[in-house]
């Protein structure tokens, strides 16, 4: 008789086990990552990794801020606050603009922070971007966690009172108050490999379901992938499917979640620390910082 190979979904399926078993998933999974290093001595954190738009190496240094200060990007000694006010474009990322300076893609990142409560940081960037790993936020996830930079959730708590709506064409997203926080997601791609999915995640539901959302990979149909040179090192749509295996079938979805909790920390604090149910339809960066627009005006 055959024995079956273990697969990841086998290790998620039984995630009961615990610690070790997610200590597993990671050591596996960031094999296949990209030459992503790290230097970390606890209160710092030095990654230094691909970056996507500049296609060299950048570096990216983290170290404890001011308390209250919230997560500050510094780029040729501009510092830009994490703060919708400071967004500059969320067409196909995200990207913060100071007086002369911009950061690109910093939701990934945002996300991570939010899920592993990182707050007031500073984080030097040598390039317009940071570092960009295999497109999702698990490089941040292995820098952080071996640093002390990592807190326990906070205990302070905004209700949302009334339900906040955006809507642009086809594309929504809400979000109505709830016990704690959630977000779900519809997709609703002309693709065989897609097609109509929907998932959810919510605070609370432990350390393997954190990480099927740091570990879900941004994806792109060949010609953007293409135009990075990035095809066959990311996750890229083909005509039937995928170049590569998904770790489980709604990771696309998962990701769509990730890249809304990155989005709404523009808000201004910890979208965690708000109790609501954001649901997106369709949506992605554009109508996610709509939201943090909106919920910034609710915590202030
Ligand atoms: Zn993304």
């Amino acid at each position: 008789m055959k024995t079956k190979p273990i697969t990841l979904n086998w290790f998620f399926k039984w995630g009961i086990f615990g610690g070790k078993i997610v200590e597993w998933i990671l050591l596996y999974v960031l094999k296949a990552m990209n030459n992503t290093t790290y230097k970390i001595n606890h209160e710092a954190i030095q990654i230094h990794g691909n970056g996507l738009f500049s296609k060299e190496e950048v570096t990216v240094s983290i170290s404890k801020g001011l308390k209250d200060s919230g997560i500050i990007f510094v780029l040729n000694n501009e510092k830009i606050e994490a703060n919708v006010c400071n967004v500059s474009n969320a067409n196909r990322n995200t990207v913060l603009t100071g007086s002369k300076e911009t950061v690109c893609l910093v939701e990934h990142f945002l996300a991570a922070c939010s899920l592993l409560g990182i707050d007031d940081i500073e984080v030097k960037t040598n390039k317009n971007e940071l570092v960009f790993g295999d497109g999702s936020a698990l490089h941040w996830y292995e820098a952080f966690r071996k640093s002390d930079l990592m807190s326990p959730p906070s205990q302070n708590k905004y209700n949302l009172k009334e339900p906040l709506f955006i809507k642009s064409g086809n594309k929504e997203i809400t979000a109505i108050p709830s016990t704690e926080f959630k977000v779900s997601y519809y997709m609703d791609w002309d693709h065989p490999a897609l097609g109509k999915l929907w998932a959810s995640w919510e605070q609370g539901e432990g350390e393997v379901a954190q990480l099927r959302l740091l570990r879900a990979r941004t994806f792109g149909t060949k010609e953007e992938n293409d135009f990075f040179g990035m095809s066959e090192k990311l996750l890229t749509l083909t005509e039937n499917g995928f170049n590569k295996e998904l770790y489980e079938p709604l990771e696309p979805v998962y990701h769509k979640i990730l890249d809304i909790i990155g989005d709404l920390r523009l808000c201004g604090i910890n979208p965690l620390e708000i109790n609501m149910h954001v649901m997106g339809f369709k949506s992605g960066h554009s109508l996610n910082v709509e939201m943090a627009k909106e919920l910034a005006k609710v915590v202030k």
